[in-house]
């Protein structure tokens, strides 16, 4: 029998054959590792504002005609596993007589370590998320546009965040990371 494995959550609804290479790298310690050496570069984004720049620049860029953000923040409230991929929403308040309504982009906090490459792709699922509502085939072409790779990139982010939650790292000075990348 092999090691038991828990749950992967983060991917759900992928097929095997790209599951469980992930499966094995997992459990052999390496998956972080190998994701990261496809993604080595960090952003700047650190801060609130710093994301804020960030996200506005991409606007300007590729979302113009979008109505404009009020708000953009890290949330270290928001539950990794079932947001991870963020939020947008239009959070109505009232303000004296009128209902306004606020529109605000919150990325999980865990973004704030990831890769150029990831920010870019959770950035880009939100703005897209400021024309459309669904997961549909108008959102991803948006989404692409935005961020090249754009499905391979949300899968890649999967894995990081499956590694970051569950992966125990092997011990031992042999285990340098980013050696071998067996995902294929
Ligand atoms: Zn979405």
């Amino acid at each position: 029998m092999s090691t038991p494995v828990p749950p992967l959550r983060y991917l759900l609804g992928y097929p095997p054959a790209l599951v469980d290479p992930a499966r094995t790298l997992l459990a052999q310690g390496r998956l972080g590792a190998a994701v990261l050496a496809r993604h080595p570069q960090p952003h700047a984004a650190r801060t609130d504002r710093a994301l804020g720049d960030y996200v506005q620049q991409m606007k300007a860029e590729f979302m113009r005609s979008a109505p404009p953000l009020d708000k953009v923040v890290y949330d270290g409230q928001l539950e990794r596993v079932r947001q991870a991929l963020g939020t947008h929403t239009a959070v109505s308040r009232v303000q004296g007589a009128r209902l306004k309504a606020k529109r605000e982009i919150r990325i999980a906090t865990v973004f704030r370590e990831a890769p150029a490459d990831m920010l870019r792709m959770i950035v880009a699922h939100e703005l897209a998320h400021l024309k459309e509502r669904e997961h549909d085939k108008r959102f991803y072409a948006l989404c692409e546009h935005m961020a090249p790779g754009y499905h391979q990139l949300e899968f890649d982010t999967r894995l990081w965040l499956t590694a970051l939650e569950l992966e125990v790292p092997p011990a031992g000075p042999d285990a340098a990371p980013g050696q071998r990348d067996g995902l294929g």
